[in-house]
């Protein structure tokens, strides 16, 4: 929404100061997705397990601590 301020004294109509230092375009991206463990795989299963297990008790730095250590995992292990 763009609020335009009539001068009091009748010149052009101005941009308040808030919407003029407003950004015009913002960037919104969807959240990365979590990666999924590779069927069969125990080192995929292992971090998953120890990943839903902080999730229970609302530990979220360590869920994105697995994401990251299972990323690493399949990148090392599944991605020739
Ligand atoms: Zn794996």
């Amino acid at each position: 929404m763009v609020v335009i301020r009539q001068t009091t004294t009748g010149g052009t109509p101005m941009l308040s100061d808030y919407e003029a230092r407003r950004p015009t375009t913002y960037l919104l991206k969807e959240p990365r997705l979590e990666p999924t463990p590779i069927p069969g795989c125990g080192g995929c299963l292992s971090i998953c397990v120890r990943r839903e297990n902080c999730r229970s008790v609302g530990d979220f730095s360590g869920v994105s601590d697995c994401n990251v250590e299972l990323r690493e995992h399949q990148d090392a292990r599944h991605c020739a």
